[in-house]
């Protein structure tokens, strides 16, 4: 997926799920994908991109979501199946 189209993808997914992002970064990580900071500001690492359609989107949705669940409970696992089920 190209950049352009990562990225309006994460906005596209932002509204959908009525949250607010200031910041989208792309940096290399070591364990993990994707994080979010409270202040709004989100990271995803550019290898993502290169990752199939489906588990980008899950992964957006994943981040996007801890803006409104800090960690992974009932009513986050919950969100993700609500969202991602008709992908
Ligand atoms: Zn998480």
């Amino acid at each position: 997926m190209k950049k352009d189209k990562f990225i309006s993808l994460v906005s596209k997914w932002a509204k959908k799920i009525d949250v607010v992002y200031k910041e989208i970064h792309l940096r290399k990580m070591k364990r993990k994908w994707a994080s979010c900071s409270t202040r709004g500001r989100l990271t995803f690492d550019p290898e993502l991109l290169n990752q199939s359609n489906q588990f980008i989107t899950e992964s957006i949705v994943h981040e996007l979501l801890h803006f409104k669940y800090p960690n992974h409970g009932r009513m986050f696992k919950l969100m993700m199946k609500t969202y991602l089920k008709n992908y």
